[in-house]
C-alpha cells in the first residue's frame, strides 16, 4: 500500500474497530496480497476444513507477481470474482489461516509479520512462505480434469 494511503489509516484500527466499522482504505489495507484466494479450490459447503486448494490460479492472476493483473476492471473479465465484505467473512472459513479478514473475524489479531505491524521487509519475507507468487500456474489452458490433479498442501486454513 502507498505511504500516502497508510497515512489515512486510523491508528491500530484493526484492534479498535470491528470489521464492519472500517473505512474502505482500512479494509483494503488488511489484505496482505498473498493471492491465495485467487487459486482454484474445491469446497465442501458443509465443512470448510475439507477445502482443497490447487496451484491453478484465476486467469487474471499474474503468477510471477502473485497479484491480480487488472484489479480495477476485474469484474469485466471474471464476473464471479468475490469482493469480500465484512458480512461475508463468517461464511469464508476456507480462507487461509493467515488472512487478516479471517483472523480478525475469529478474534485472533493480525499475523505478527503483517506489514501493518512488522513493516514491509518482514512482510515480504513471509510472503515467500504463504503467498502464491512464483508457485502457481494460470487456469488458461487447463480443463477440469487437469485441475483436479493439481491439489496442493501448502495452503493452511
Ligand atoms: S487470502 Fe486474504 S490476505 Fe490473501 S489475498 Fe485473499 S483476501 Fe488478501
Ligand atoms: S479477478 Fe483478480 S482478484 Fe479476482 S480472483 Fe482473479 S486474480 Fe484474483
Amino acid at each position: 500500500m502507498q505511504d500516502d494511503r497508510l497515512d489515512a489509516l486510523r491508528e491500530r484500527f484493526w484492534e479498535k474497530y470491528p470489521l464492519n466499522q472500517l473505512n474502505d482504505t482500512e479494509w483494503e489495507a488488511l489484505c496482505d496480497g498473498c493471492g491465495v484466494c485467487c487459486l482454484v479450490k474445491f469446497l465442501d459447503d458443509d465443512d470448510p476444513k475439507f477445502t482443497e486448494y490447487t496451484d491453478v490460479a484465476c486467469k487474471l492472476l499474474d503468477c510471477a507477481t502473485g497479484h491480480c493483473s487488472n484489479y480495477t476492471n476485474r469484474k469485466q473479465y471474471v464476473p464471479d470474482c468475490i469482493r469480500l465484505t465484512a458480512d461475508m467473512v463468517a461464511d469464508m472459513m476456507w480462507l487461509p489461516r493467515h488472512c487478516a479478514y479471517k483472523r480478525l473475524h475469529l478474534g485472533q489479531g493480525l499475523p505478527h509479520w503483517h506489514y501493518l505491524l512488522a513493516g514491509q521487509n518482514r512482510h515480504d519475507a513471509q510472503m515467500a512462505k504463504v503467498g502464491v507468487r512464483g508457485r502457481c500456474v494460470s487456469e488458461s489452458g487447463f480443463d477440469d480434469d487437469d485441475i483436479e490433479e493439481r491439489i496442493i498442501r501448502w495452503v493452511k486454513i
